[in-house]
């Protein structure tokens, strides 16, 4: 959009549950290769709509996850209106499920938008259409989501001797629930609770120690970056202020230069992305081939 972020639009088919051992790992692997695009494109617009495979009302794992996943990109997962009960209809086994959704980050809608569902004559699919209005005009001003954005700790600029002289002494406070670490009882409800307890204490004196660690905003560092683009993107601000300053021409030795200046920016950034894929295949390979659990 001009003045303005990109809205990517994509479609998702989640995996379907057929109470496989592998089914869960498979839905988060849907996730998590939707979170690398939010990543990717920083800043950016989404509207992921698709078949979900799981209904909004379904209080589990996989809805859970996917309910983590809209949280903390600020996004909402939408509602129908009540136009209809079903998305997915199977009429020989009398199946009817509501299943296809759009998730849009939340600047894209009001909280009252909802997804209409089309009973269309001509539709041959199982699956009816789904149409939702999204809007775009308040999100060239503000980010209203960016307090909202995950924070990453930048550990390797932690003073560490500081981080973990505070660690130890809030972890040294905790009381060990030593009974509920030895109790053997199965499902044991008095211990559960107590052993959430020590759990919630822990995280909560991990939180507190890393108030102490440098912070950016996820997604502020890319993954793959490097120092070389830090001089290669400094070079194209130069040319280009450079450029501006002359007229801004369409030829001559300085907008050759300009031109190749960005060229040879673009295509560093996509040889890094390029190798940074590449490491993180291989390591994965690596790790499965080593079937180095622990490690991995
Ligand atoms: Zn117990």
């Amino acid at each position: 959009m001009d003045n303005g972020p990109d809205v990517i639009f994509v479609i998702v088919y989640m995996p379907y549950n057929d109470n496989s051992v592998d089914y869960f790992d498979e839905f988060e692997v849907v996730v998590g290769s939707m979170q690398r695009l939010v990543d990717k494109y920083i800043g950016c617009k989404f509207v992921f709509g698709g078949d979900r495979n799981i209904s909004k009302t379904s209080n589990n794992r996989t809805a859970n996850t996917l309910d983590g996943f809209c949280r903390g990109n600020c996004f909402t997962w939408l509602d129908h209106v009540p136009n209809g009960t079903y998305t997915f209809h199977d009429d020989v086994s009398n199946k009817f499920s509501m299943i296809d959704y759009f998730v849009c980050s939340s600047d894209l809608t009001a909280s009252s938008v909802g997804i209409n569902i089309l009973n269309d004559g001509d539709n041959n699919s199982d699956h009816l259409a789904i149409v939702c209005q999204f809007t775009v005009k308040d999100i060239l001003s503000a980010d209203k989501c960016d307090s909202f954005r995950p924070v990453k700790l930048l550990c390797d600029k932690a003073d560490l001797d500081v981080y973990q002289s505070l660690l130890s002494q809030s972890l040294s406070q905790i009381a060990l629930p030593a009974d509920a670490l030895l109790c053997t009882l199965q499902n044991c409800q008095q211990h559960t609770v107590e052993l959430e307890h020590y759990y919630c204490d822990i995280v909560h004196c991990l939180h507190i120690s890393s108030q102490y660690v440098p912070r950016v905003k996820a997604g502020f560092h890319k993954h793959w970056w490097h120092p070389d683009l830090d001089d290669l993107k400094q070079k194209c601000i130069d040319i280009t202020t450079l450029w501006s300053s002359v007229g801004r021409p369409h030829s001559g030795l300085i907008n050759d230069e300009r031109l190749k200046c960005k060229y040879r920016y673009k295509q560093t950034i996509k040889a890094a992305m390029q190798e940074s894929d590449k490491a993180f295949n291989d390591d994965l390979c690596d790790h499965l081939c080593q079937k180095d659990d622990v490690s991995f």
